[in-house]
């Protein structure tokens, strides 16, 4: 692979820059934690692959930071768009298709007696946040350092000081009074979830967690903890939401609720769950749901209002049924953990032989690099890794038609659609850069 020139996405930057803020829709997309300069943009896709703006081609662990689970433009889900297109995009009434979707979902994650469909995992969480506000009367939400949850006002707020603390604004315009209405607790430590309820635990309406992380690296609860933070949730009398937008049918077709790894938490699972991302198979969607009770909390039959004009759009809707009946296939999660298995000990011998510490954290067909030489299993310890060397291995990788998420908080995704060779091109091209990172 030789170096890429990106004469042409450069020119579109500074273009963008003009009219879109920041050049760029999310600012995940933008190069600022890796650098800065121009965004690779990309004009077409198919599979496991990228084709930007100068031709250039990348393999995409991407995966558009996860719903494209199928590669892209898998023809199934292409077709059902094509199909939905025709039909008309937009009713403003219920639909067959909304029925078939949420029956998948129920089938899949045990605790969701009933769904809602919106158009994002953002507007899930918080929708998830109010119905449990709204069914236990409390106000204050318990939520886990470094786990994302969209970018609604309440749950952009970092840790003060400290084990467990009230939070602080992460963001200018989230008002300090919001903030205090959320604890945040490291994860994997339940003694701080422990003193966080014994102090608030009358005030808490939810405790709120990536069951699986998928926000500062790939990071699985250590055993026992989903279960022991269920129970001692529910004994202060509060609600267990899990925020799944990233891990449901991510590593095996189900929710973390059903994950294999866990065989004693099945029957304890979340209040309510929040979806996004894969369920939509590339198009705009969220989704929550959980028990009946709880739910019926939510306009129509109850008093918490949520509503959505796109909500449940057909195409959204067909994109996500054609999507989980791909994963549906047998061995498609085999696959991409089989490929995952060879990536990642190919990248992990490449640095070991180059003396670049690396700690890989995998979960079948995901994983995260962190340049470190110790474990991560908190936020800690994911911002405790070398940034500068991300930064390099970013670039050297993209320079070599790589194509991985501009932060070293974000996960590599493989897809049904990569193969031995794009495992093997990738492997060549982190020895290729390992080596240059030591040169
Ligand atoms: N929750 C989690 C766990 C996420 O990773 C994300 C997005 N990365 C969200 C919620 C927000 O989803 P969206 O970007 O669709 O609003």
């Amino acid at each position: 692979m030789s170096t890429q020139q990106r004469p042409h996405s450069a020119r579109l930057y500074e273009e963008a820059l003009k009219h879109i803020v920041g050049g760029v829709n999310s600012p995940s997309r933008s190069f600022k934690a890796v650098g800065g300069g121009a965004p690779v943009f990309m004009q077409r896709a198919s599979g496991a692959h990228f084709w930007d703006v100068d031709n250039n081609r990348y393999i995409d662990y991407l995966a558009a930071y996860g719903p494209v689970i199928t590669g892209h433009a898998h023809p199934h889900i292409t077709e059902a768009i094509i199909r939905a297109a025709q039909n008309g995009t937009l009713y403003g009434t219920p639909t067959e298709l909304e029925i078939k979707l949420a029956l998948m979902l129920k089938e899949a994650i045990p605790s969701m007696d009933k769904v809602r469909f919106v158009n994002s995992g953002t507007e899930a969480v918080m929708t998830t946040i109010r119905v449990a506000r709204a069914y236990t009367g409390r106000s204050k939400i318990i939520k886990f350092a470094g786990c994302y949850h969209g970018h609604s006002d309440l749950v952009l707020v970092a840790a003060g000081s400290g084990p467990s603390t009230l939070g602080i604004p992460d963001s200018a315009g989230v008002p300090v009074s919001i903030a205090s209405e959320v604890i945040t607790v490291p994860y994997n430590d339940l003694d701080s979830l422990r003193t966080a309820l014994e102090r608030w635990g009358d005030e808490v309406a939810a405790v709120m967690v990536e069951p699986i992380v998928g926000n500062f690296g790939m990071v699985m609860p250590k055993p026992g903890f989903l279960e022991e933070l269920c129970r001692l949730t529910r004994a202060a009398g509060a609600l267990v939401i899990y925020d799944e937008v990233i891990s449901a049918f991510r590593f095996h077709y189900g929710s973390s609720q059903t994950y294999a790894a866990f065989p004693d938490h099945a029957a304890i699972g979340p209040d309510l769950t929040a979806l996004g991302k894969i369920i939509g198979g590339g198009l705009p969607i969220g989704a929550y749901g959980g028990r009946k009770n709880i739910m019926e909390q939510v306009a129509p039959l109850g008093p918490a209002y949520q509503a959505g004009t796109m909500a449940g759009n057909p195409a959204s809707i067909s994109a996500g049924i054609a999507c989980l009946e791909v994963l549906k296939t047998p061995g498609a999660y085999e696959q991409m953990e089989r490929l995952a298995v060879r990536l990642t000990q190919g990248i992990q011998a490449a640095a070991d032989e180059h003396g670049v510490a690396l700690t890989i954290n995998r979960i079948r067909g995901a994983f995260s690099t962190h340049f470190c030489d110790h474990p991560v299993t908190n936020y800690e310890e994911a911002q405790d890794t070398d940034s500068e060397q991300f930064a390099e291995f970013f670039r050297l990788m993209l320079d070599q038609g790589v194509c991985l998420a501009p932060s070293k908080y974000e996960a590599w995704f493989l897809t049904t659609a990569h193969t031995d060779e794009d495992i093997d091109n990738t492997v060549t091209a982190a020895a290729k850069a390992f080596s240059a990172m030591r040169g």
